[in-house]
């Protein structure tokens, strides 16, 4: 088993890491920039080492500094969490070759999902299906065109490797789509240093719905339900929950078992998404993401299962602690996610509690919000024994978190929460829009 591990994030995962770890009896190590010297994480593990200054390419994507800090704490194994050098296949070969063990996927796995249309190519080998679109990224603009004009308008223009949202277009009128192919490409350049792009069809207002994987080396692969993340601002999610309300037992179990036979099929070690549109009642492959994923506590409230520790199972070569007959789905769970939207000093901070309620994040009361790094400051997680009880429950707690010094997004969530469309289960990925256009 790992002994000590270094964790090569910061925020609210590493506080999730850093506690997963005391429960294992596994030494922790954080790293940090100088930015997160007074950071929760950096107070609650066992040792911390600096690693940088405040910008992330100096420090948190600074490979060869993480791999000196792991060297000189002696610690056994890195944990990437989200974000960051997560999905990068570069890291996850360096932290292997210099003796250490990485706590997710072979790098080559993370190589081959990393690049999106390769994905698309492996999973409908495994038959998935998958939405409809370019054979392969686009080479050849004319080909492109005549692609996009046989499986008709609108199309989407996507990042080989895009993430978080970004690198994608939607083209509705023929005489846009070349125009718009040079600006997405260039954008793709700009951003992801790869200016590959490959053509989808447009889906109008699906529903984003994901199934979580754990796998071990020993060839147990299993899956633990879905998490419906369709309430989006720019694609982005801001609320997640278990079960969707458009899954039925049915299509969970094909869902499934397509997730596990492609799963499978990659060899795959420890945690992992595959990620679904959902449209017309169909389900269609988009993409997988080789790492732990921000809305992971959604399936730990609806199955029990502690997604980091089974993750730090596996990745020390032991077998998963569950079994597929293990997994039942109980309840409802709902996840919102708090976003400052500026920086600043938190001047009053109460997280709320009570029954079936639980609070990810690194605030304190005096902690100084960094401009450097992702707006996410908590995650507000609750359960409740269906979607209504879990819904009310959620109000009522958002209502109560006492965050005062910077400006949040809580009264938008609350505002979701109890929307009239959000509550009636209907809608797809422009539910935001339509919640804004409701009456007050
Ligand atoms: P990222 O990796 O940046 O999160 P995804 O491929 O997961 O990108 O897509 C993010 C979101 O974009 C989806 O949840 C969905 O709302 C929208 N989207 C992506 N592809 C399509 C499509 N073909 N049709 C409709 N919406 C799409």
């Amino acid at each position: 088993m790992i002994k000590s591990i270094l964790i090569a994030n910061r925020g609210e995962i590493a506080v999730r890491i850093v506690r997963a770890c005391k429960e294992l009896g596994i030494r922790s190590v954080m790293v940090y920039s100088e930015a997160d010297q007074h950071s929760l994480p950096v107070k609650m593990a066992d040792q911390a080492v600096c690693i940088g200054p405040a910008q992330s390419r100096a420090s948190y994507l600074n490979i060869d500094n993480i791999i000196a800090a792991a060297s000189l704490t002696h610690c056994d194994a890195i944990h990437p969490g989200v974000g960051f050098l997560s999905e990068n296949p570069k890291f996850a070969r360096k932290v292997e070759e210099n003796g250490f063990i990485f706590i997710g996927p072979k790098w080559q796995t993370i190589a081959a999902m990393g690049d999106k249309v390769e994905a698309k190519r492996t999973a409908r080998k495994y038959g998935v299906p998958c939405i409809p679109g370019s054979e392969g990224s686009i080479e050849d603009i004319e080909k492109a065109y005549q692609a996009a004009e046989e499986m008709g308008y609108p199309v989407i223009i996507k990042a080989a490797s895009g993430g978080g949202g970004k690198g994608m277009r939607i083209v509705r009128d023929p005489e846009d789509f070349v125009g718009t192919l040079k600006i997405a490409s260039s954008e793709a350049e700009q951003a992801f240093n790869d200016g590959t792009v490959y053509l989808e069809k447009y889906l109008e207002n699906p529903r984003h719905v994901e199934v979580q994987i754990l796998a071990d080396s020993h060839g147990t692969v299993v899956h633990l339900g879905e998490r419906d993340c369709s309430v989006q601002e720019n694609h982005q999610k801001l609320v997640e929950e278990s079960p969707s309300t458009v899954v039925t037992p049915e299509m969970r179990e094909r869902m499934g078992s397509d997730a596990v036979r492609l799963f499978s099929g990659l060899d795959y070690v420890g945690a992992g998404t595959i990620e679904f549109l959902v449209y017309e009642n169909n389900y269609y492959f988009m993409e997988i993401n080789a790492r732990v994923q921000v809305e992971h506590p959604v399936t730990e409230m609806v199955t029990g299962v502690d997604i980091i520790a089974e993750q730090i199972l596996a990745a020390s070569g032991q077998r998963l602690s569950i079994t597929q007959d293990d997994i039942k789905l109980e309840g409802y769970a709902v996840e919102c996610r708090i976003n400052a939207k500026a920086p600043g000093k938190i001047t009053d901070y109460l997280p709320p509690g009570g029954f079936g309620t639980r609070i990810d994040s690194f605030l304190y009361n005096g902690y100084m919000v960094s401009p450097f790094y992702d707006s996410m400051i908590a995650k507000v997680i609750v359960r409740g024994k269906d979607r209504n009880a879990g819904l009310d429950r959620m109000y009522r707690v958002l209502d109560e978190l006492v965050l005062h010094g910077v400006p949040t997004n809580t009264e938008l969530q609350k505002r979701i929460i109890s929307s009239k469309i959000f509550r009636s289960g209907e809608y797809g990925t422009d539910v935001l829009k339509h919640i804004l256009a409701e009456e007050e």
